[in-house]
């Protein structure tokens, strides 16, 4: 593509593209985005030839790596094959059936169904009506609040939205919808203080339960939480931590939903978040490295005992998206989870490339003045950035010096993302040895622009 090319796209974008999560004066002001052209394992190149080491696998999703033959050519064989057929009159596609059985197979016991959607958001809004529903069924239709975290992310519908414990996504929209509750995270690194990693996981815990209380469990619906909280700064929970919200949820009777829209197909390390932690779900909302990203598809996992009051007492339940078990979308799964299985990126994740990454990361970074912690868990990770890194004191202007280590890291080819002040990884599972010793290098690099910018 000629350079002539990139600024009449750039021109056609200011005038007629509406970005995600995007300050379009901002991005005007830059001369507007980047123009991605191709992409090959975790390298992307720009419209003028740049490439660019993909550190964030596209957003948390690219879990193969980018350009894999494979994918395309179960994309191409459906799309030729039968391009499209759904499941709404007692109709269905062979991709989606063997898809929803691999899926049960996978994931851990007791969630043997699989409703499909498009986003983890039509997902997470999937799950609020089912709970919903299963609740009214069980003759308690006044469980109907739904408890997640700060700094929680679980997508951008109204519902997902409201789920979320982001304060500046409700300020818009005049969000959360009623019946939407928030506790603390067990964010280790903000909160801990002087207590044992253990303690604050069972201090974060005893907050939900307190919030079940509060609110009375007779009407509360269900917990949501990601097994690592991605979207929110990768907080990772001690282990303490899960085993409580279990206890919590089975006590008190509220259905527990787990949000492995990130976490899962390998990222941690484990084919589930739930695996790693031990997390019983009685939902697991899908996304994202269910296809890599490469075409857009999720799925939620159904617990045994809710798909059964909802199939046997529950008659029709009136929901369903037009493209719910899309065949070309799960032709493309099924080739990507066999890349993953084939290619053994699970334990790749777990063994190999994530503990490699972590330490080199640790090792660039050591005794860096603005680093206050480095952190992963499989193939994501987050540095924290700080002013003291006895004291963990935060510079001032709430996450501005995040932005900056990322716009560094952009500048010099590498993606990373700032997350309050933090610098935020999750490449692709495959990603070498040595694109982990270029990534890091590139990170140590921002970090010093960042540190010299701060004076
Ligand atoms: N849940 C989690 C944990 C996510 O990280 C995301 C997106 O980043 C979502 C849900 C929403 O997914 P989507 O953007 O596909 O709607």
């Amino acid at each position: 593509m000629s350079a002539v090319d990139t600024a009449a796209l750039k021109r056609l974008s200011g005038a007629h593209h509406w970005h995600p999560f995007t300050d379009h004066q901002e991005l005007a002001a830059l001369g507007g985005p980047r123009i991605i052209t191709h992409a090959d394992g975790v390298w992307l190149t720009d419209s003028t030839g740049a490439r660019i080491l993909d550190a964030m696998a596209g957003l948390w999703c690219v879990n193969v790596g980018y350009g894999r033959r494979e994918l395309a050519d179960a994309a191409y064989q459906q799309l030729t094959d039968l391009s499209f057929y759904h499941g709404f009159f007692k109709t269905t596609t062979e991709p989606t059936v063997r898809l929803a059985a691999k899926l049960a197979e996978l994931t851990p016991p007791g969630l043997s169904r699989a409703f499909f959607a498009n986003s983890g958001s039509e997902a997470n809004d999937t799950i609020v009506r089912m709970a919903r529903h299963y609740w009214a069924l069980k003759g308690k239709p006044e469980k109907r609040v739904f408890i997640g975290r700060e700094h929680g992310y679980h997508g951008t519908t109204m519902a997902a939205t409201s789920l979320n414990g982001m304060k500046v996504m409700h300020e818009q929209g005049g969000l959360p919808l009623p019946g939407f509750a928030h506790v603390m995270a067990p964010y280790p690194f903000e909160a801990q203080g002087q207590m044992s990693a253990e303690a604050f996981g069972r201090l974060a815990a005893r907050a939900v339960e307190e919030k079940i209380l509060a609110i009375g469990p007779e009407n509360v619906a269900a917990f949501i939480g990601e097994p690592v909280q991605g979207a929110g700064g990768v907080i990772i929970p001690p282990d303490s931590y899960w085993p409580e919200i279990n206890r919590i949820c089975r006590e008190h009777d509220i259905l527990l939903i787990a949000d492995e829209v990130i976490c899962g197909f390998g990222r941690l390390g484990h084919w589930f978040g739930s695996q790693r932690y031990g997390i019983r779900p009685d939902f697991m909302t899908l996304a994202k490295g269910i296809t890599s990203g490469y075409v857009p598809l999720s799925a939620v996992m159904v617990g045994d005992r809710v798909a059964e009051t909802l199939i046997h007492e529950g008659g029709e339940f009136y929901h369903g998206f037009t493209y719910s078990g899309h065949p070309v979308a799960c032709a493309v799964a099924l080739a990507n989870l066999e890349v993953i299985e084939r290619e053994g990126l699970v334990d790749r994740a777990r063994t190999e490339i994530g503990p490699y990454l972590r330490e080199k990361l640790e090792e660039v970074l050591d005794g860096h003045p603005i680093v206050g912690e480095i952190r992963a868990e499989g193939m994501i990770g987050a540095i924290e950035i700080v002013k003291d890194r006895r004291t963990r004191e935060r510079f001032a202007g709430g996450g501005k010096v995040g932005l900056m280590a990322r716009d560094h890291c952009f500048n010099n080819n590498l993606i990373m993302r700032g997350i309050r002040d933090s610098l935020v990884f999750a490449p692709a599972l495959s990603m070498t040895k040595e694109e982990a010793d270029e990534a890091a290098r590139l990170a140590r690099l921002a970090l010093d622009l960042t540190a010299k910018d701060l004076g």
